[in-house]
């Protein structure tokens, strides 16, 4: 048995010929050949590890999400951790407890967004994985229906945790991936 992945809706049309491999190699490749450019005009900033903005932005996976770009954000400016949906799930909760406990940040931003895969899958994806492979997974899907919701469980989750020292600077968005706006999600609203 096989999972059936619906794929996700986008806005604009899928790219119009898919080769991100120009010539002939994998596209790991092109990242390797990419990173040469890169560090070819690349100087030491001279920074240490410590966020300059001391915030740390958790935020899904999505490939249509580019952070930096999207909250103005400069090289050493902030910890970025991300996963599918954006989900502060216990490994998120270990990175910002180094964030904040190793590293001084002081605020956190919870960034979700429309058209989520996670909205197109159910807790069947663990039903049939462990058909399929004969180990049901450890982790949930945290798949969800209403996304600001699941902004606010999200917020909540990191207000509540116990290993956390700052709690009073934490604000989650959604982000249109159709308009680049963000759009701010209330706790109690
Ligand atoms: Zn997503």
């Amino acid at each position: 048995m096989t999972i059936t992945v619906i794929p996700m809706s986008t806005s604009a049309s899928a790219h119009p010929s898919p080769s991100p491999i120009a010539d002939g190699g994998s596209v790991t490749d092109r990242l390797v050949e990419a990173n040469r450019r890169y560090a070819a005009d690349f100087t030491d900033p001279g920074m240490d590890a410590r966020p300059v903005l001391r915030v740390a932005v958790v935020a899904c996976m999505d490939a249509r999400l580019d952070l930096h770009a999207a909250l103005g954000l400069e090289l050493g400016d902030c910890h970025t951790i991300r996963n599918a949906g954006g989900v502060v799930t216990d490994d998120v909760i270990r990175s910002l407890t180094i964030s904040q406990r190793a590293l001084g940040t002081r605020s956190v931003v919870l960034v979700h967004h429309t058209g989520c895969g996670l909205e197109s899958l159910t807790e069947d994806f663990r039903h049939e994985l462990e058909q399929e492979v004969g180990q049901r997974p450890a982790w949930a899907v945290e798949s969800f229906r209403d996304v600001d919701q699941d902004v606010r469980q999200s917020m909540q989750r990191v207000r509540t945790s116990p290993f956390l020292p700052h709690t009073d600077d934490i604000r989650g968005f959604v982000f249109d991936v159709r308009t680049g706006l963000l759009r701010e999600i209330h706790p109690a609203s």
